[in-house]
């Protein structure tokens, strides 16, 4: 509950106090990511509105247009003004899904978020489901497209294939990290930084800082109007950003145990190589320098010793990012009794 005073009063700073503001905070955010979806808005805007007036419980709603250069923007400002809840943000240009997500996490209120795509893949009607979770004590709710209506080859086949790979390597075991649909308390989202396209990793950094995540089969359609924004390169990108993920969570704070581990191991083994090749020279007199062995001792011991010196740059990068952001490198749940109540 703390997160939640913070970030309040953090948007009570004179640039966040426009009309919408100054409203008392309702529980649920909806944040949807809007990139050319003219066609999809007031469909989506509609069956939204009523499914959320379903649930009866206060809401708003953030719409990115994440640099449409169809008529998105202008329906939407067409639709905000005759839908209180809903507030619309654009962006200057085409940033991308993750940061247009960014965008709505920044400006959200609730106590909950909730993403979903603009295209009407995702059913608003689903959202009450992911609510029931978060009331059952869940930080991270995720939907799981368990009946996908994508093309096989180009977007099933590699999504099951990445979704394994990312279960494995992050330890967070989800069938369907790539589906937008998915609550999570406020409170959680204010502890991560997204770059990339971390979005879909949301539920991986999140457990990272010990929330309890899960899933929930929800419905998909196909895209009816317009076209998807992604191809099969995404999942290069995915898979990249799985590394840096896998990296961040298990040595961000310590780059040198990692870099210096190897550099450490390919010097070492670059030294005893130079070392036989030395002992050959000087006792059997034998001529070296045409062997490629010493190639080898020559590349491994520079590697090494540029792997250690990555590393203690890297310690001094994590110094630099912790401590100018006065950053802990902790998450804390609650702080009882003491001087904490204070
Ligand atoms: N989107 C966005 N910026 C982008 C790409 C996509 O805001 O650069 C939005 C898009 O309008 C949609 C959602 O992100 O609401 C998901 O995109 P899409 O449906 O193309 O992805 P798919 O469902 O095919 O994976
Ligand atoms: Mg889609």
């Amino acid at each position: 509950m703390h997160a939640i005073a913070e970030r309040a009063s953090e948007y009570s700073h004179p640039a966040f106090m426009d009309a919408a503001h100054t409203a008392a905070a309702p529980y649920l955010t909806v944040v949807i990511p809007v990139l050319n979806e003219a066609e999809n808005l007031p469909i989506l805007a509609e069956r939204l509105t009523d499914a959320l007036e379903k649930l009866g419980r206060t809401y708003e709603i953030i719409i990115i247009d994440d640099g449409s250069r169809d008529a998105s923007f202008t329906i939407l400002t067409d639709l905000a003004r005759t839908n209180p809840h809903l507030r619309v943000v654009r962006l200057r240009r085409n940033f991308g899904q993750t940061a247009a997500f960014s965008a709505g996490f920044d400006r959200a209120r609730g106590e909950v978020v909730v993403t979903l795509d603009a295209d009407l893949q995702n059913d608003p009607a689903d959202i009450g489901m992911l609510l029931e979770r978060i009331d059952a004590g869940y930080d991270v709710v995720s939907g799981w497209r368990a009946h996908r209506q994508d093309p096989f080859l180009n977007r099933r086949l590699p999504s099951i294939i990445a979704n394994w790979i990312i279960s494995r390597v992050t330890g967070v075991h989800l069938h369907d990290f790539g589906c937008s649909l998915k609550a999570y308390r406020t409170e959680v989202l204010s502890e991560i930084r997204l770059y990339g396209e971390l979005h879909r990793f949301i539920p991986a950094i999140a457990s990272w800082q010990g929330v309890a995540v899960t899933e929930l089969p929800v419905h998909h359609a196909p895209r009816q109007f317009g076209k998807s924004k992604y191809g099969i390169g995404r999942t290069l990108r995915v898979i990249l950003d799985l590394i840096t993920i896998r990296f961040l969570l298990s040595y961000g704070t310590r780059p040198m145990q990692i870099f210096g581990l190897f550099g450490l191991i390919l010097s070492g083994l670059g030294m005893l190589t130079g070392v036989y090749l030395t002992y050959t020279k000087l006792v059997y007199n034998e001529s070296i320098g045409n062997r490629p062995l010493l190639l080898l001792a020559v590349l491994l011991i520079v590697v090494g010793m540029q792997l250690i010196s990555m590393g203690l740059v890297g310690e001094l990068v994590v110094r630099t990012y912790y401590e100018t952001q006065s950053k802990p490198i902790y998450v804390v749940r609650e702080e009882i009794g003491g001087e904490a109540s204070s």
